[in-house]
């Protein structure tokens, strides 16, 4: 008898055995995908994972519906990295297997699907099954894939399925919900009625009144002229135009060239900027590093000899983007492939952009904002090694490609917290399960940041990582100088307008009329509850957990997320004895009115969650600041990321301690690093930036070292915290929630589960613990939080804790209580 093992798209721990002939032994490999029964009446797509002759000891082996691929689609060394990634993030093997295919490759029974209502079809060209589905989809405008079953009268019919999503007739509904669009950009062409040989002379004479039409006209002719392409038959061809770069290079204005379009001299066209396909040759310009990254660039070749991974540590603007390029460089001449993680995917179209122009249409961008069938493309050349996808740009899920021989890894902003994924599972650190993929492929790993993890930091001094540092800035720009504020001080003089203190208000009112922009960031986190005293800025901490208390306003007390910890609402500050306890933060909304009344005449715009939603949001903004629209542009933590502006010569942080009181023990690092990357934003070639902090606490250690720009100090000082307060990197953190609708029951069964943990695990188990926000859609929800001393085998622990996680699943009364693992928590 043969088998084989099959993994499916659900949140489960084990694999299936499923029957085949012998046969489909012969035939099948490992990643190639099956359609299977599962439970009563579904399919699901599952995937090969083993092949075997051992039967199931437990249950009767089902046969299988079909084989779905003539070959592999998921390569071995993927399938490894998955059970290691299930196994260290304490999730089924399901759950990765979900998380990294695209949905259009993972058909199921209840998969839904439409009809494309905006495509002609050939009917011709379709087979009489596809035909009969594409009938029944003109009556009804979705289907089940269990209603194609019973139309077409059998049971195999994912092909078919698969065959009409690839000619584009059906969609799958989950497609339709996707509102994701990357940014057009506009090109313009001339009008056919023009493209004969003498248009040029022709449109001269149309135009010899218009002058700055024929200027615009003129240069057009001059780019094309001069920059040509290659088309699919390889004759020489213009190189499209923007008309960004018409206006620059012609030195005229936007309104100019859409009166050349309304003449119809010209004609527009839209292009989705990261998808565009490359049309031009990589410039041949050679990327000149400076002395500074050309020793970075060399000693990262060095320590590559020694070890798997190395840290660029260099400050902002240093150029690493620069020494990225040059060592994709020489990966490519390898013919391996290379895979950039960034944190956000906003960021993408900027860097696409600066990557294409080195490496042409080497570069293929994946994210799972993408639509299915992009995704299932980038998927395919992933996999063929296509010249295509020889760099993959992407977010974390970029890393589940089926890649099948990666040379060079590049995690950038690596300290970035949006790389660990929270929900759902898996919930992975893309740095780290990054680290694990390279070393399955023998592979390198560059880590990038100006303010890398305390935990990356640590392991270069543990020697496991290679270090290399660049502290100054590319082309001489000078580091940002730094001014506190302090905010006690001028509160008692009177010298505050709103959250504007007067120092800042001349620093925005001089650069402003200088023609220069700025960046004022406020932090969104400030808006968790934490009483704050008005008169000196005083904030209480648990004394076990180091962490800000949390005010929980139904109880009237300061509770400790971590350890439950609590005490009674304060009415006086414990350090000042002021009655002046606030509980607000205030966002960048408040900011933006306050600044509207300050600076009537100048043009703000903000940046957060709220004005970024919509498809361009994010990117509409990012440009009219840098068209330079906007002069003041107010933000959250997006401003943080690594956006490159060249007119920004102030930057107002308008309150630090926000940050700073954020219940998390990782709360003076962020601050750090996000006060640092926000002020990098700051300074030109020719004038040195400056950085305006508003704080309660100007002597804070945090606020200290940012202004020295000591990295290394607070690195050596929060170091010392985590290994007197047990967290990373001395201890690895495992948090669990449980959910469910009855609070009693919730309580009691939290309760149990703890005791259990605390009694069978000689660890630090701390909880149960009601976050500060306790009750989630009508479920309530408490915490656990276990510590795990590095030097405790990892492995045996999670073992334990899965055990115990299983007999408190066993308790009836507590089955319906949902428990999630999230294994070294952000
Ligand atoms: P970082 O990522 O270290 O903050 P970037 O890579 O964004 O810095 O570089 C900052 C700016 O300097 C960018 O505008 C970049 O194009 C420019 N730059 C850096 N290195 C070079 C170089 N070797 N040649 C030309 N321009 C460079
Ligand atoms: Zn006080
Ligand atoms: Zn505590």
């Amino acid at each position: 008898m043969f088998f084989v093992e099959v993994v499916l798209p659900l949140s489960l721990a084990k694999t299936f055995t499923y029957r085949i002939s012998e046969s489909e032994f012969h035939f099948i490999k490992k990643g190639m995908r099956v359609a299977v029964p599962f439970g009563k009446n579904k399919i699901y797509t599952g995937l090969v994972i083993d092949i075997h002759q051992n039967e199931p000891g437990l249950y009767e082996a089902k046969e299988i519906h079909q084989i779905l691929d003539e070959k592999p689609i998921a390569t071995e060394v993927q399938i490894k990295h998955w059970l290691w990634v299930a196994n260290y993030y304490m999730c089924g093997i399901g759950d990765v297997y979900r998380g990294a295919f695209p949905s259009g490759l993972l058909l199921e029974s209840e998969t839904i699907i439409s009809h494309k209502t905006d495509v002609s079809v050939n009917q011709n060209e379709l087979s009489d099954d596809e035909f009969l589905v594409y009938e029944a989809l003109q009556h009804q405008s979705s289907l089940k894939v269990q209603d194609i079953i019973s139309i077409l009268n059998k049971k195999n019919i994912f092909p078919v399925l698969q065959k009409m999503i690839a000619k584009d007739v059906i969609v799958l509904e989950e497609e339709i919900k996707e509102s994701y669009k990357p940014k057009l950009v506009r090109y313009v062409r001339l009008h056919s009625k023009y493209e004969s040989n003498n248009g040029l002379s022709e449109l001269l004479e149309v135009l010899k009144n218009a002058a700055k039409q024929k200027e615009i006209v003129m240069t057009y002719f001059q780019i094309t002229a001069s920059e040509k392409t290659r088309d699919e038959n390889g004759q020489s061809a213009p190189k499209p135009v923007t008309v960004k770069k018409l206006v620059e290079a012609s030195n005229s204005t936007s309104a100019v060239v859409k009166a050349l379009i309304d003449k119809e001299i010209f004609e527009e066209y839209l292009l989705q900027q990261d998808r565009v396909s490359f049309s031009g040759q990589a410039t041949d310009k050679q990327l000149i590093l400076s002395e500074a990254q050309d020793a970075a660039f060399s000693a990262i070749k060095n320590s590559f000899l020694e070890k798997e991974v190395c840290l660029l540590h260099g400050v902002t603007s240093s150029g690493k983007t620069e020494i990225y390029i040059k060592l994709i460089e020489e990966y490519l001449v390898t013919g391996r492939q290379v895979l950039y993680l960034l944190p956000e995917i906003a960021l993408t179209t900027q860097l696409v952009t600066r990557l294409r122009l080195h490496f042409g249409d080497k570069v293929a961008v994946f994210h799972s904002k993408y639509s299915n069938n992009e995704r299932v493309e980038v998927w395919k050349q992933t996999l063929e090694r296509a010249e295509k996808a020889q760099i993959v740009i992407g977010a974390r899920s970029a890393l589940f490609l089926p890649f099948s021989d990666l040379g060079l890894l590049i995690v950038d902003e690596e300290h970035e917290q949006t790389f660990k994924q929270t929900d759902p599972a898996p919930r992975y650190h893309a740095r780290d399960a990054a680290i694990v993929l390279a070393n399955f492929h023998n592979a390198k790993v560059l880590l990038g940041s100006a303010t890398p993890s305390i935990e990356t930091y640590f392991n270069t001094q543990a020697d496991k990582y290679g270090l290399v540092t660049i502290t100054e800035r590319y082309n001489n720009v000078r580091m940002p100088e730094i001014v506190l504020v302090d905010l006690k001080d001028k509160h008692f003089r009177k010298r505050m307008t709103g959250h504007f203190s007067d120092l800042l208000i001349e620093e925005i009112a001089e650069a402003v009329a200088l023609g220069e922009q700025v960046i004022l960031f406020q932090n969104r986190r400030g808006y968790s509850p934490v009483i704050e005293c008005i008169t000196c800025g005083h904030v209480p901490h648990c004394q076990q957990c180091d962490v800000s208390l949390t005010f929980h306003k139904h109880k009237n007390q300061l509770r400790c997320h971590y350890c439950g910890y609590s005490i009674a609402k304060p009415t006086h500050c414990h350090k000042c004895s002021s009655i002046d306890l606030t509980t607000k933060g205030f966002g960048t909304e408040q900011i933006e009115q306050e600044l509207a009344s300050l600076f009537p005449n100048v043009k703000t715009g903000r940046m957060d969650q709220d004005t970024t939603r919509g498809k361009f949001g994010f990117e509409k903004i990012i440009d009219s600041f840098k068209n330079r629209e906007i002069d003041i542009l107010v933000g959250t933590q997006m401003l943080a990321k690594g956006l490159d502006f060249d007119n920004v010569s102030l930057v107002g942080i308008m309150n630090a301690d926000n940050m700073l009181h954020h219940p998390d023990f990782r709360a003076f690092e962020r601050s750090f690093q996000m006060m640092t990357q926000v002020a990098g934003r700051a300074g030109r070639a020719e004038k040195q930036g400056k950085v305006v902090i508003q704080t309660y606490n100007p002597n804070h250690n945090t606020i200290q070292q940012v202004t020295m720009n000591n990295y290394i100090g607070m690195y050596k000082e929060q170091l010392y915290d985590r290994q007197i307060y047990k967290y990373p990197p001395y201890f690895r953190i495992i948090k669990l929630t449980l959910k469910h609708r009855e609070f009693e029951k919730l309580k009691e069964g939290s309760m149990w589960l703890y005791q259990v943990l605390s009694q069978n695990l000689n660890v630090p188990v701390l909880g149960p613990e009601e976050p500060a926000i306790s009750r989630i859609r009508n479920e309530y929800i408490r915490t656990i939080l276990i510590k795990i001393p590095n030097n405790l085998p990892l492995g045996a622990t999670k073992k334990t804790i899965q055990k115990m996680l299983n007999s408190f699943e066993a308790v009836a009364q507590y089955r319906a209580i949902k428990v999630v693992a999230n294994v070294d928590f952000y």
